[in-house]
């Protein structure tokens, strides 16, 4: 059917256009989104986390100068030497003069180890003797044969409760060049934790340092990635385990890898003064969180719009739907319901007139000698009468009453609530306007008369059974001599 074709390629034009409209929204929003993506995501690798790492690594590197200093001052004091080569005779004064490099410079500890008698200062007193069996001491001898002048060495501290401290461990020498002892002075970790802390809190990264063999050496005071200790094996942490695969053993680098469905940018970076490795960690949500937020809102906004597109283009097409199907149930001639519309209408009033129930009265007119009227003066006359006898019978009807052109020059009236003899005056009353009227067309008069038949509904009746005994009185009317109403009721009629 030509009308519900239309109405399918409507729907299909909406469909193609929500279509059109979602796929270009969500094209434009994701290819958005993958750009901005792959920007942020090259900035962490090349740009963000190797910043931090110098800036971490830098800061460290600041803060081992001070103490690197404070204790090459000390290798080269020559009160610390005349009193080695005068053979440490009181220890009092070494012990004083420890105790004010380490409260003068803020250190933590300030030490001295004679290579004489293996003793060793410290700013207390005499801590103990230094035993080449003893592997804490190990330090000592490594120091004494080592080439370079100094060496940063993290240790447990035996003086302050086995506590994690940084040890500027430098060599001293008499006047004559001979290695007489090792001096320096000591800073604890908490510093460098208080440090970690600030970088993980400035830079919203996880900051943690790893040893050579890929141990967890020091970390923030929350501890490392996911809480890790120091000591714990970064291959030991279940939330880690993919790490591993990437970094059999830590080597300077970038690297991503996803845990816990978590994606994490890392960058790691050799430490050759602590011959540690600097971890800084960042997830991948806390960078992209903010544009995923972006995108979603982007799509929100793309589905409103395509919702309202879609509600809008939905009324228009049910208003288009609706003018298409009473276009067709109208006669364009006259304005009255056509025989398809008129149907709808009297289905549903002689339901209402039998279930009431009620009289129902039905009017079927036809112009007398039409033809003779189209051939005399023109079809265009012809239907100039026509609309104007529409206009007629509806001046003769009530609001409530059916009217429609049947066809041609026929016309059916269903009169709602109307007996057979109100019916009947209603017909005659339409009969004698339309014998006067004159219908002007051009410079002509014209004048008709219309024949109609009339009968009323019966209980049992179908439409088609009543607008048959219309058609017959409408019949008996024309053989009669036209130009009047003519009664068919079911058992009697009459003219
Ligand atoms: P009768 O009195 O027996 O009804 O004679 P009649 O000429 O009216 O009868 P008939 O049914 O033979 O002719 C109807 C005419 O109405 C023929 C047709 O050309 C004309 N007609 C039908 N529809 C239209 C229309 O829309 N416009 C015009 N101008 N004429 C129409
Ligand atoms: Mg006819
Ligand atoms: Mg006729």
């Amino acid at each position: 059917m030509p009308l519900r074709s239309a109405l399918f390629s409507q729907r299909s034009l909406v469909l193609t256009l929500v279509a059109l409209l979602s796929a270009g929204f969500l094209a434009t929003s994701l290819l958005s989104y993958y750009a901005s993506r792959t920007s942020i995501r090259d900035n962490i690798v090349n740009t963000e986390l190797p910043l931090t790492s110098d800036t971490v690594y830098s800061e460290i590197q600041k803060d081992l100068v001070r103490p690197i200093l404070i204790s090459s001052m000390m290798s080269r004091d020559t009160f610390l030497r005349d009193w080695v080569v005068a053979g440490e005779r009181d220890p009092e004064q070494i012990t004083r003069y420890l105790n004010e490099v380490m409260t003068h410079y803020g250190a933590y500890t300030a030490f001295f180890v004679s290579n004489n008698n293996l003793t060793y200062y410290q700013a207390k007193g005499v801590l103990k003797t230094i035993n080449a069996d003893e592997p804490r001491d190990a330090w000592y001898f490594r120091v004494r044969n080592m080439a370079t002048p100094y060496e940063i060495n993290v240790d447990v501290d035996m003086a302050n409760h086995d506590s994690l401290t940084v040890f500027i461990n430098y060599k001293v020498y008499d006047y004559q060049n001979k290695f007489i002892g090792a001096a320096g002075v000591g800073l604890t970790v908490d510093a460098v934790i208080k440090l970690i802390d600030t970088y993980q809190q400035r830079y919203q990264r996880s900051v943690y340092f790893v040893d050579t063999h890929g141990k967890i050496v020091l970390t923030g005071a929350d501890g490392g990635p996911q809480g890790a200790r120091s000591g714990q094996s970064l291959s030991d942490l279940e939330s880690l385990k993919d790490l591993p695969a990437l970094l059999p053993t830590p080597h300077s680098g970038s690297f991503e890898y996803s845990t816990r469905g978590q994606g994490h940018f890392l960058n790691v970076r050799f430490i050759p003064e602590l011959n540690w490795y600097l971890f800084v960690d960042k997830r991948e949500d806390s960078a992209l969180g903010e544009i995923r937020q972006s995108l979603y809102l982007n799509l929100l906004i793309c589905l409103i719009v395509t919702l309202v597109v879609l509600t809008l283009l939905n009324q228009i097409v049910k208003r288009l739907q609706r003018k298409i199907e009473a276009q067709a149930t109208l006669d364009s001639l006259t304005g009255l319901p056509n025989r398809r519309g008129f149907d709808l209408l009297a289905a549903q009033a002689m339901q209402e007139a039998q279930r009431e129930p009620k009289p129902l009265t039905t009017l079927l007119l036809d112009l007398d000698h039409f033809k003779r009227l189209n051939d005399t003066h023109g079809h265009l006359a012809g239907d100039a009468v026509l609309a104007g006898f529409a206009r007629d019978l509806e001046s003769c009807l009530r609001q409530s009453d059916i009217v429609c052109r049947w066809g041609g020059e026929e016309f059916i009236v269903l009169l709602k609530d109307t007996d057979g003899g109100n019916g009947l005056k209603i017909a005659e009353k339409i009969r004698h306007l339309i014998e006067q009227r004159r219908y002007t067309y051009g410079e002509r008069m014209l004048q008709i008369t219309v024949s109609i038949g009339l009968t009323t509904l019966q209980t049992d009746d179908t439409l088609h059974n009543l607008l048959s005994r219309a058609d017959q009185a409408m019949y008996r009317a024309k053989q009669s001599g036209r130009n009047r109403t003519c009664v068919e009721l079911p058992h009697s009629s009459y003219e």
